[in-house]
């Protein structure tokens, strides 16, 4: 229920906790935030990528963690996904947004392009995908077997507050699109690149999945925002995608990515007056263990 006595406090469960809102994203996002408080946690999954940077936006407590580590030492392939969205969620986080850098597969998908997908596509290959793999937890709980459907993979709220916020920036933003996740760390080939491109597919990146997937599996919100920093191989005639112009691009747009991020922590509903698909993904299933 949304607490109608005092907007500026949003109620609801867990409402004295360190965090309300999650945002995976490097210190550039929180650098400059007064009052940043480093918090370590652990998971039955082992560490998250790096500590918890805890700030305040708008009234609004958020945890940020860095992605790939604070110095980004983890390849996409590497980052323990499981142990970041776990982390967020035990303290408090219930929404999440996911900033990423991305390729284009469209010419006009250029370099400084802000879409919101609403749909991925899964080639990646090696990582830990499921909370629900079978396989007991260190205090010897064993997770049941619970099948989540990823059918419309983002949060339909968090989508509308994200683009909102991007339009409030003059940062017009693609509402909507696939986002194809590859293993990594190399890019894709151009036979691969235009492979994703004749499917109709729209920007390539490598660490949106299983990040969303999972936060759905712990009925948390998530959106996705994918910054396009290059075109990918196949939608360009250069020499294909570097990782120096990646960062670049990504340095170029980082000022008015974090003003989109902070305005929609800012737009986000109170934890407790969620109301989409996401609160329910586990569909009153016992998912074995308890969800922190
Ligand atoms: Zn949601």
């Amino acid at each position: 229920m949304a607490n109608t006595e005092n907007p500026q406090s949003p109620a609801g469960e867990r409402s004295t906790a360190p965090a309300e809102i999650g945002v995976i994203g490097g210190s550039g996002l929180y650098s400059f935030l007064d009052d940043v408080t480093e918090l370590r946690v652990d998971t039955p999954y082992g560490p998250p990528s790096d500590s918890l940077f805890l700030g305040e936006i708008a009234g609004r407590r958020v945890a940020f963690l860095p992605r790939h580590g604070r110095g980004h030492h983890l390849p996409p392939h590497r980052i323990n996904y499981r142990a970041n969205l776990w982390a967020l969620r035990s303290v408090g986080a219930r929404q999440v947004l996911g900033p990423c850098a991305v390729g284009g597969l469209r010419p006009e998908y250029g370099p400084g392009t802000l879409l919101v997908p609403d749909q991925f596509v899964d080639r990646t290959k090696s990582r830990t995908q499921s909370y629900f793999d079978g396989l007991p937890l260190p205090d010897g709980t064993v997770p049941n077997v619970v099948h989540v459907s990823p059918a419309d993979p983002y949060c339909p709220v968090g989508r509308e507050v994200v683009l909102d916020a991007a339009r409030g920036r003059a940062w017009e933003p693609v509402d909507g699109g696939t986002l194809v996740v590859v293993e990594g760390p190399r890019f894709s080939t151009r036979a691969e690149s235009l492979w994703h491109q004749a499917q109709g597919w729209s920007v390539v990146g490598m660490t949106g999945h299983p990040e969303a997937m999972l936060a759905r599996e712990l009925e948390l919100c998530y959106t996705s925002l994918t910054l396009v920093t290059d075109l990918d191989a196949g939608a360009e005639t250069g020499e294909g995608v570097s990782h120096d112009e990646v960062l670049k691009v990504f340095a170029a747009n980082v000022d008015r990515l974090r003003d989109v991020l902070f305005d929609a922590v800012a737009g986000l509903p109170a934890n407790g007056s969620r109301d989409c698909l996401c609160t329910t993904a586990l569909g009153g299933m016992d998912p074995g263990f308890e969800l922190p």
